[in-house]
């Protein structure tokens, strides 16, 4: 089911146009990568989502019922209110009853990883620790839709990876729409993504979509020394590139097959020690379409 269906979406700054005509859907409980360059308009994007700040054309469009949790790419708090209390007032903000929101807090809390640190004052938290309590304050109301606006960007690499398992939990029952720079990242937790560029939507789909549109896929042989690469590539039956020790086959309309290359080594000992199949990785991909490769 569609949650969200956002139509010819569009922001001027006075002259510049920050976003234009983007449109999308985001599905219930699917996960969606919004990636672009700096300034390409993401946080615009996801601002208007979160009803911060106004379009100047186009539509939003909510199923009935869907409540809304956002987490800026800077979250601010109050450093004088504990974790705990900072929590309890997004609560109550967000319309969860009084009576219900300590204990919700409390459970919000141990699940981003702050139980310990629930009655210390935000002000003398790490980032790491902010960007947990911004998580917690962004789903303490348990909302059908998150948006998060680079969740992980500044996180070490831990950090990183604790927050990435934590929203890979929460998609069981969300939808999660998030901004990121870090590929990987998206990668790793993507039903679809959205690509913008100079607030245009320039590629949209899944990840195996996009993958097939932009990838070129090739079988990768990896040779004991280079000389051998250089005599394979001399005799192959298909296109071969080499670069030292490694030879690229491209693949086109899904030949060679991986097991005819294999095959083709089994027949002809040619120093060969691996094959394997690559497709183009995101960071390649996209480079492609920011147009800078
Ligand atoms: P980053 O990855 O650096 O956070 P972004 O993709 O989130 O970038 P936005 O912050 O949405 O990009 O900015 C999109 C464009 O809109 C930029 O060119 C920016 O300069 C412009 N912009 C954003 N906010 C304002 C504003 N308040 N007034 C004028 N221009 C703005």
């Amino acid at each position: 089911m569609s949650l969200l269906e956002v139509k010819k979406l569009t922001k001027r700054y006075g002259e510049e146009l920050a976003v234009e005509d983007v449109s999308f859907e985001l599905t219930e409980r699917t996960s969606t990568a919004l990636i672009g360059p700096n300034g390409a308009g993401k946080t615009t994007t996801l601002s208007m989502l979160a009803g911060l700040l106004k379009q100047t054309e186009g539509s939003i469009s909510w199923h009935n019922g869907t409540g809304i949790g956002f987490l800026p790419q800077y979250p601010q708090f109050f450093p004088w209110l504990t974790a705990l209390e900072f929590t309890e007032m997004a609560a109550k903000i967000s319309g969860v009853e009084a009576k219900k929101a300590r204990a919700q807090s409390v459970r919000t809390l141990e699940f981003v990883g702050l139980g310990n640190a629930k009655d210390k004052k935000a002000g003398a938290f790490s980032g790491g620790m902010k960007q947990r309590l911004g998580l917690a304050q962004a789903i303490v109301h348990q909302p059908k839709l998150l948006l998060l606006d680079e969740p992980v960007s500044a996180l070490d690499p831990s950090g990183r990876r604790e927050i990435m398992n934590l929203l890979k939990s929460l998609r069981e029952d969300t939808t999660i729409l998030y901004s990121t720079h870090i590929l990987n990242d998206a990668e790793e937790m993507t039903d679809q993504l959205l690509f913008l560029q100079h607030g245009k939507l320039v590629e949209q789909g899944s990840l195996k979509d996009v993958k097939t549109r932009y990838a070129e896929p090739r079988i990768r042989v990896t040779f004991k020394d280079p000389e051998s690469a250089g005599l394979f590539t001399g005799k192959a039956p298909w296109d071969a590139v080499r670069d030292g020790h490694i030879v690229y086959i491209p693949v086109k309309g899904g030949h060679p097959a991986i097991e005819e290359v294999m095959g083709y080594f089994a027949a002809n000992p040619s120093g060969a020690d691996g094959v394997e199949r690559q497709t183009a990785s995101l960071e390649e991909i996209f480079l492609k379409v920011a147009g800078r490769q």
